[in-house]
């Protein structure tokens, strides 16, 4: 079964809002076997929105609308698909009754429009609204089903869960539900991961793997359909086996969570803490650090050393080794190891962790945009450091910098 999902309202073409039912309403689906292969945003207007209705159903089975079940003049859902579909629209009584209760339990008067929010399309059965009063449609014409959901998230969300997911399952009958598991990885680029598991990748047809990416880490989705859950996840493990196979060392989640709270984590079972120096950075390590709950207790602290005078007045970097003829320079491994033992000193901590290079757009010190420093400093061992080349804009280098110190500090 295909299924299109249309969000109705004009607020969200003038970008007022944004499109969070067509995220849900597309998990949602997928979780029921439904694939989704199309979303589409119109406004609130009549015409517009029957053309609309006629472009999904040459290219769907199941059209799911989300928005214009109120009781307003620019609310044209029901309108609009009735019309299409040549039939009128009739009063939901039990719905019309409990409009009434409201209005005279709040004793205010009712005025023609709310009327509106009781009415069905000729045919179609009831979605109960428990959280709201507009009534929700589903229905089966010429072979297309139509879900007709209101826009408010708070309504639409139990009403999909509830009464429609139970209407699809009726008619869905026999579809297997989906079922995956997300891998995260770090230290990674995409197309790096995406090449070592491409003969993986391609011989595969059931699990599907998907590659996504994420700020500065790749993700997996590992997906199948199957009637039992067990099964599934047998499927899938054995899938994620062959994964570790190929790309274990980058592998650190098997659940979909950021590496910087996997760091944390691993810190905190382990006693153990850690405080940061950063330079082209600017403090977005210990903004993702800090971001976990529950980080103070193993993040210490951080410098945030831009300059060398910084540098050398935070850190106690000698300037001779940040400047001037022969000098390493403030981007060089050896920088990075003196920020990462000293921040580590200072701060007393079991590690330390360091990023000095450049975010561009123009090089420093002769050196090329991209070029990162990491260091990491433990109590008692040899200091790391790690060159790396990266590649992006200004903003994604620095991310692509933090998540590599985080991956280097997780290992
Ligand atoms: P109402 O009875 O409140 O008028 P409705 O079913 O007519 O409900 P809309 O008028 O289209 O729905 O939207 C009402 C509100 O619901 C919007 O102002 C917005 O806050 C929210 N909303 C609508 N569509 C979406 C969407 N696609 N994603 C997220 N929120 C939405
Ligand atoms: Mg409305």
């Amino acid at each position: 079964m295909k299924a299109e999902i249309i969000a109705v309202g004009t607020e969200l073409l003038l970008g007022q809002i944004v499109n969070t039912n067509a995220q849900f309403l597309s998990q949602g689906l997928a979780g029921l076997g439904i694939d989704v292969y199309f979303q589409t945003v119109v406004g609130d207007n009549e015409a517009r929105l029957r053309q609309a209705i006629d472009i999904a159903r040459s290219r769907a089975d199941l059209l799911l609308f989300t928005g214009g079940l109120g009781p307003t003049q620019d609310d044209l859902t029901k309108d609009a698909l009735a019309a299409y579909l040549g039939r009128g629209l009739v009063m939901h009584e039990p719905s019309m009754a409990k409009i009434e209760k409201l209005f005279a339990s709040r004793g205010i008067h009712m005025v023609e429009s709310n009327r509106r929010q009781a009415l069905m399309i000729e045919g179609a059965d009831p979605l109960d609204n428990e959280t709201g009063l507009a009534v929700g449609n589903a229905l089966t014409a010429d072979g297309t089903h139509y879900v007709l959901l209101p826009g408010p998230p708070r309504e639409m969300r139990p009403m999909f869960e509830g009464p429609a997911a139970d209407w699809l399952q009726e008619i869905t009958g026999d579809m297997k539900p989906l079922y995956s598991r997300i891998l995260r990885f770090a230290g990674i680029g995409e197309s790096s991961l995406e090449a070592a598991l491409l003969p993986l990748i391609d011989g595969q047809s059931d699990p599907t793997i998907a590659p996504y990416a994420k700020e500065g880490e790749v993700a997996l989705r590992i997906s199948t359909k199957a009637a039992d859950k067990a099964e599934a996840f047998a499927r899938i493990d054995a899938t994620v086996t062959q994964i570790e196979a190929v790309a274990g060392s980058y592998l650190y989640a098997r659940e979909d969570v950021p590496i910087e709270q996997e760091v944390i984590t691993l810190l905190r079972n382990t006693a153990t803490t850690v405080a940061t120096a950063e330079s082209c950075s600017g403090g977005l390590l210990a903004e993702l650090l800090t971001n976990v709950v529950g980080s103070s207790g193993a993040y210490a602290g951080g410098f945030v050393t831009y300059t060398n005078g910084m540098k050398h007045a935070l850190l106690g970097i000698p300037m001779a080794q940040l400047e001037g003829p022969g000098a390493p320079g403030a981007i060089s491994e050896s920088t990075a190891a003196l920020m990462a033992e000293r921040t580590r000193e200072i701060a007393n901590t079991d590690y330390g962790a360091a990023i000095t290079g450049v975010a561009g757009p123009a090089e420093s010190e002769g050196k090329p945009v991209g070029l990162v420093y990491v260091a990491v400093a433990a109590r008692g061992k040899p200091t790391q450091t790690f060159e790396l080349q990266l590649n992006g804009n200004r903003s994604t280098i620095r991310i692509r910098a933090v998540k590599q110190a985080l991956y280097r500090l997780w290992r």
